[in-house]
């Protein structure tokens, strides 16, 4: 196997079972499984790439494991041909969740189940199960860690803060922003936050493409535009990969980096955090969701439904799609050791 982090299925998706199948389903054991993974954005999809072709490939299956990384037309034409080649499931973490109507309902009439996993696919009848993390409570944990993590800097408000989402075609983006502002909103409301830019809305607070680039230069401009005399005392940061292109931007400008949020428990955040400078990343761990799905395809080769705990959260604009969702583990410097203790790769820059 080709990356250090392997098998450990341990903890998430425990919840109800739905109970077993009807009888009409079920396929052979050795079909082909099609898995459409969007753009390497982050970490996570990388590993996920090679969990899923080695494991389905482990549990008999004929894996096609493909990246879009040509954008939302790629995707599509790779969702097509895998229905085209007969893959009875199809696993989808969506570049845009709101852009493969046609090819998921092609899908589901050539009689193949469409898993989104990760990402929600949106305003369709054709997607049967999801299975993720648990992206509200991401954004909660994330809004929680910045209160805490600027409290422990300096014991009362008023502090000055920025907001940044991800990339508006990933469905996960609102759902992410909308949990931290759970935490936040009431704060900015009573005046412990004052978001000095104005920039509160989540249109505004975007990130296109999840690029590190662009949320690099908006933080450039707020820096150059809020930040002359005002001192900034923390970013909501959606994950890794831009809570250090904000870092970088702050650095930049000569500021004292502030307390920065974020996700995927990358690499180079892992030691930034061990190294005292981002706060907070988001444990994730892709080897547990990687397996839950497999679980789910499983379930469904056998004729049974898949494990499901969720069936209200996620209303996709049609149908409110059945979830399995895992629970996210919030990771500061305090409890890295602890959190990352069955990772083989984390575990070495936690000692
Ligand atoms: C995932 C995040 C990731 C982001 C960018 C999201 O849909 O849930 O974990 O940081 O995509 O790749």
């Amino acid at each position: 196997t080709g990356c250090g982090r392997a098998d450990d299925t341990s903890t998430s998706g425990s919840g109800s079972s739905a109970s077993g199948g009807s009888g009409s389903g079920g396929f052979a054991g050795d079909s082909l499984i099609g898995v459409s993974l969007p753009q390497k954005t982050s970490e996570n999809w990388v590993l996920a790439e090679q969990l899923f072709k080695d494991d389905l490939g482990k549990a008999g299956f004929k894996a096609d494991v493909q990246f879009a990384n040509g954008g939302v037309g790629e995707q599509q034409n790779q969702i097509q041909s895998m229905v085209t080649k007969g893959a009875k499931v199809i696993v989808i973490g969506a570049i845009d969740g709101a852009q493969l109507g046609t090819q998921v309902k092609a899908a589901k009439d050539a009689g193949a189940t469409v898993i989104a996993y990760d990402r929600l696919i949106k305003n369709t009848d054709a997607v049967d199960y999801y299975v993720a993390y648990d992206n509200f409570k991401v954004g909660v944990l994330q809004g929680n860690a910045l209160l805490e993590g600027m409290a422990a800097k300096k014991p009362s408000g008023p502090y000055n803060i920025e907001l940044f989402a991800g990339s508006p075609d990933d469905a996960n983006a609102q759902v992410f922003f909308d949990g931290a502002m759970s935490v936040l909103k009431p704060k900015i409301d009573d005046g412990t936050l004052k978001v000095t830019s104005g920039q509160t809305a989540f249109n505004q607070a975007v990130t296109q493409g999840w690029k590190a680039e662009n949320a690099q230069k908006r933080m450039d401009t707020l820096l150059s535009a809020s930040y002359s005399s005002a001192a900034l005392d923390g970013v909501l940061s959606p994950n890794d990969t831009l809570a250090r292109a904000i870092i970088t931007s702050v650095k930049a400008a000569g500021k004292p980096v502030p307390v920065v949020t974020g996700q995927d428990s990358e690499v180079e955040s892992v030691k930034s955090i061990m190294a005292g400078e981002q706060y907070s990343t988001i444990n994730k761990d892709t080897r547990n969701l990687v397996a839950e799905t497999i679980k789910m395809v499983q379930a469904l080769q056998k004729g049974e439904k898949p494990t499901v705990n969720d069936d209200k959260s996620y209303n996709n604009g049609v149908k409110v799609v059945p979830a399995n969702l895992l629970v996210p583990v919030i990771v500061t410097k305090a409890n890295a050791k602890e959190a990352y203790a069955n990772d083989p790769t984390l575990s070495k820059l936690t000692q």
